[in-house]
């Protein structure tokens, strides 16, 4: 249809017409026109038996004959390709290049199969992606002679379970078909007319009738589509390209929403395809990035994850050097500060604050830089720990847009200050656009613009722009469309330019931001706290471990002089920290994945177990046949005195501690040692639980503890990630019970032991109270056979709660109990990490856990009138996509009741569930390296500075939430101790302590506070 000035566009038909008529031209006429000559390569390939080669091994290879058609790859299987092919002589000097499809589906770039083209030398060219096939040739090359080495990625079908997810179980079959390689001649009038018609089309598609602007695009085109002849695209396209260049010379609007465009590629570190292949995707797209600003200087890319760049400069040498180059030259942007870009709700403290001391020095050892920006864009919410943590490792900006996938609330800004638990406040940003892999469009550039939330005050927006998961990040459309938005009427005004650009812009743009306080709940993906149980466990163990083995490593070499192992922890942390990454801790990735991570758990605690072993062999004096027969020492490495023992040393057991005491009873059992007194029924239920403190009933009448219930557990869109509320509709309690009997097990505790069944599976659930001990112990050994089932355990317990009180990072954050709001509706499933805490005042209750994270807390009016809240941990799912084996065998699981708790109590318990004691033959007490006097002071690390020159660095926090002071004592011959950052750089908090064995420290609401003594 053409521009009909009668019509106008009054009527819409005609906006709609001109709009089929140049797609129908981009599609069929210009786009093939793009190479208007084209000769086939010659093929060889070479299919590597196994697991990829590197590629000097790959050209040494023996090549066979291929062609167009072969199929090739079974899923996770890598083919070389070489092709080969001679310039015909009358392409000299002319544009030209490669162009390969290795069978790419028009699945999304990124998960499918993907390529990386060398030179005949071995050296990286670029990737082959979906949408992005090409590889440049020389115009004054008179041959063609490159390999690919393509990867069979399978692509995966949302929701659809499947055996593909790990090479052990996938097909041996080949799924990919090679498309084409050709070598083609290139018509850069017809490229460039393209990306003109695409950017006014997409611009005017966006503004409304009635606009000005919007008619003249419209008439534009119109008339450049009547001058482009479809039989002579060639001959026609300057032509056509001169009537839309004076649309494209309109400049913007002086209103226009200001974009700054940040060239991306969001990398999962693991995900729907396995860790090794992540290498490869990095690899890919560096190479395609650094590529790609040879014709583009204007491009700047910014990536994260100090691991990605850790993996190039291991095994792709040649990409990190690259990479290095255009880091250099300001074009290649390391972001974010994080080891990995890590979930957030799980990592515990002491590991959130080496994720940023791992990524800022990592960035600032390779390459000098020192980022300002956290770059989280796809984490699954964000605990209220991190302002601080982002503060105190020396950064000032944050940005993710995840919340953008709330399904209840909208959130009310995008740009903002995040103020965390202690009171620091983040500028904070949320590109508007709402994706981490925009394409540019006319579509996502209105939508940033119109969605800006803070449009009113501010008008400056983030956009990351490529395709990310190995799609290969931006594309050359992707550039020309930024070229042409520059500064283009009706358009929102695109700068490229680095995240710092960005921050520093909008935070000049924006006065007096608003102000959101307290984590950022993301109100989807509650199902990641649960998911891949042994996951969860590996993660929790490893943490603690970590920290013992640097608490007893820092012990043996300031006392005994023993070598401290620095190589081993940092690789050991590096480690726990890649696993902490947004798909592999929260269990959402395929089974590959999974199976490798549980593995890397189980020997991560053997290694961790013999440093540990070896550090308190040293303390104990090396030779432990020197000691006094049979005698023994007991080590506590958490925060507080327990069993006489002192926090952070040893003590010889303490003799005769009376047993607890268990009795049967008419209609159950009691088991109590003074402190504690617990009934359990018949079916192994706890009805009554008090301890001697308060004489107080934690339990509500009618009501009982350690309830397991089963849910059925099927979401409506992300199987492993995602909880739906209607999950509560349908529940069955485990009241039954196949036995019970009573128990005495070592030491003096006991307990009752309870046997049922569900299904397939059987549930062993151990109910124990040791001597002496004010928590009633619990450990469920199950061997889960469910599939789409939620398995829960119930505490109704007799506390009025308005709020629960769960673990954090370096404190606890406080939820609503009822459902007033949508807001608080929405947390319906929540994160904690060592405890979950109650109470009203005067009395509290906790539960500790030692590898649970999902909860949820209730409450309901009894029929005497008084409130019952109840509170379950989420044991076990069982999802059956990516992995559809997903938790399924045996778990143990522990956990404890805290009655008459306060929050200091949760606090010391949490700790002491996650870190038994340790008895090793001995007959050395070991006095505490560091003393605290005050209880709402914990101690959590105590170890040798990274950079190797002995010091202690000892972190602290306030755990209550109220302001604390204590005397810091250093056991050990200190000269100084002065206060400093997450990355032990000295920071100034207004302290300084002449005395450095005997420090007087203040402490805000949950404030970290590290010490890093000279000795
Ligand atoms: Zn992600």
């Amino acid at each position: 249809m053409q521009w009909d000035p009668v019509l106008g566009d009054r009527i819409e038909s005609a906006r709609t017409e001109i709009h089929r008529r140049l797609l129908r031209m981009l599609n069929e006429r210009l786009m093939p026109a793009v190479y208007p000559a084209a000769t086939p390569l010659a093929i060889r390939r070479w299919d590597v038996p196994g697991e990829p080669v590197a590629v000097g091994e790959a050209l040494l290879a023996p090549y066979t004959k291929a062609g167009v058609g072969d199929r090739w790859g079974p899923a996770w299987g890598t083919t070389w390709f070489e092709l080969t092919g001679i310039v015909p002589a009358e392409w000299a000097g002319k544009l030209m290049e490669g162009v390969v499809d290795l069978g790419f589906t028009g699945i999304s770039p990124g998960f499918t199969v993907e390529g990386l083209v060398y030179a005949a030398d071995g050296t990286p060219i670029k990737g082959l992606h979906p949408s992005n096939r090409w590889f440049p040739v020389e115009a004054d090359a008179t041959d063609v002679r490159v390999f690919v080495e393509a990867a069979a990625n399978p692509t995966f079908e949302a929701l659809v379970p499947t055996v593909a997810g790990d090479v052990s179980t996938a097909s041996s079959e080949p799924i990919y078909v090679l498309g084409q390689a050709r070598l083609a001649l290139v018509d850069p009038d017809v490229r460039q007319l393209i990306g003109d018609f695409e950017v006014l089309g997409q611009l005017a598609a966006q503004l409304p009738v009635g606009d000005p602007r919007s008619a003249q695009l419209w008439a534009g085109i119109s008339d450049a589509l009547d001058i482009l002849s479809p039989a002579d695209v060639s001959g026609t396209a300057a032509a056509s390209r001169e009537v839309l260049a004076t649309l494209l010379a309109k400049p913007a609007n002086a209103s226009a929403h200001q974009i700054s465009a940040v060239g991306h590629a969001h990398i999962d570190s693991a995900w729907l395809w396995p860790l090794r292949e992540t290498v490869r995707k990095v690899a890919r797209t560096c190479s395609s990035a650094t590529q790609l600003m040879n014709g583009y200087p204007e491009l700047i890319f910014a990536m994260s994850q100090a691991q990605q760049f850790a993996w190039i400069e291991e095994q792709h040498p040649a990409v990190f050097a690259r990479v290095r180059e255009r880091i250099e030259a300001g074009q290649f942007v390391p972001a974010g500060g994080m080891w990995v870009e890590a979930d957030s709700n799980m990592p515990g403290g002491e590991a959130m604050v080496r994720q940023f001391l791992h990524g800022k020095r990592y960035f600032i050892e390779k390459f000098g830089i020192d980022n300002a920006e956290v770059w989280l864009p796809d984490s699954f919410g964000f605990s209220a720990a991190l302002p601080q943590l982002i503060a105190l490792s020396g950064s000032r900006y944050f940005l993710t847009q995840k919340i953008s996938w709330n399904k209840i609330n909208r959130f009310p800004h995008h740009t903002f200050l995040w103020e965390g638990l202690d009171g620091t406040r983040i500028f904070t940003h949320f590109p508007p656009v709402a994706t981490y892999n925009s394409d540019l469009s006319g579509a996502e550039l209105a939508l940033a613009s119109r969605q800006f939330a803070d449009q009113a005050r501010a008008n400056h927006s983030l956009v990351p722009f490529g395709w990310g998961d190995g799609g290969g990040g931006p594309t050359r459309e992707m550039l020309e469309r930024a070229r042409r938005t520059a500064d283009l009427e009706g358009s929102a005004q695109v700068r490229i330019e680095p995240p710092a650009g960005f921050f520093a812009r909008a935070e000049a743009d924006y006065a007096d931001p608003p102000v959101w306080w307290g984590e950022l709940y993301l109100e989807l993906h509650r199902g990641t706290y649960t998911s891949h149980a042994r996951i969860k466990q590996g993660n929790r163990r490893s943490e603690h471990l970590l920290r013992e083995a640097e608490l007893w490593a820092t012990t043996a070499t300031v006392r005994a002089g023993a070598a401290y192992p620095y190589a081993a922890l940092d690789r050991l942390w590096k480690t726990v920290l890649l696993h902490q990454f947004h798909d592999i801790l929260p269990g959402s990735s395929i089974a590959w994945v999974n199976r490798e991570a549980r593995a890397t758990y189980e020997a991560l605690a053997v290694e961790l177990n013999q440093l540990i072993a070896g550090s308190l062999q040293v303390i104990q004096g090396a030779d432990p046949d020197a000691s006094d027969e049979g005698s023994m020492m007991i080590f506590n490495a958490t925060p507080y005195a327990r069993a006489g023992v002192p926090a952070l040393g040893a003590a010889p057991p303490r003799p005769g501690r009376p047993a607890a005491s268990a009795e049967q009873v008419t209609d159950g059992y009691v088991l109590s040692n003074g402190f504690v007194r617990a009934r359990i029924d018949a079916a192994g239920l706890i009805t009554s639980l008090i301890d001697s403190a308060t004489e107080r009933e934690a339990i509500a009448p009618g009501g009982c503890g350690n309830l397991l219930q089963i849910h059925p557990d099927v979401p409506n869109d992300w199987d492993a990630w995602d909880v739906d509320s209607f999950y509560r509709a349908t529940r069955t309690d485990l009241c039954g019970a196949d036995s019970t009997e009573l128990v005495e097990l070592d030491g003096g505790v006991v307990g009752v032991r309870t046997m049922r069944r569900h299904g397939r599976s059987s549930f062993e659930q151990l109910v124990t109270l040791a001597p002496e001990s004010k928590v009633l112990e619990l450990q469920l050994d199950a061997d889960w056979q469910e599939r789409e089932t939620f398995l829960k355990a119930s505490f109704d317990f007799d506390v009025r709660a308005e709020v629960s009180s769960s673990e954090t990072q370096f404190g606890h954050v406080k939820r609503p109990t009822h459902r007033n709001t949508s807001w608080d509706a929405a947390k319906f499933e929540i994160c904690a990490h060592r405890f979950i805490h109650i109470a009203e005042p005067g009395y509290g209750v906790a539960l500790v856990n030692d590898s649970t994270y999902g909860h949820d807390v209730t409450r309901d009016m009894r029929p005497d009138g008084a409130t019952t809240t109840t509170v379950r941990l989420s044991l076990l799912r069982a999802p059956l996509w990516p992995d559809p084996e997903a938790d399924q065998g045996r778990h143990r699981l522990r956990y404890a009741v805290v009655p008459g708790a306060d929050i200091l109590d949760a606090v010391r318990e949490g700790y002491a569930i996650n870190l038994p004691l340790r008895t090793v033959a001995g007959d050395v007490p070991v006095t505490p390296l560091i003393t605290v006097d005050s209880p709402d002071v914990v101690v959590e690390a105590v170890k040798l500075a990274e950079d190797r020159s002995g010091d202690v660095v000892v972190r602290l926090y306030a755990a209550s939430g109220g302001r604390a002071r204590t005397t810091v004592r250093a056991g050990f011959a200190a000269r100084s101790v002065h206060s400093v950052d997450l990355l032990e750089r000295p920071l100034d908090i207004g302290q300084t302590w002449a005395d450095a064995t005997t420090a007087s420290v203040r402490l805000g609401p949950f404030q970290i506070v590290s010490l890093r003594y000279t000795r």
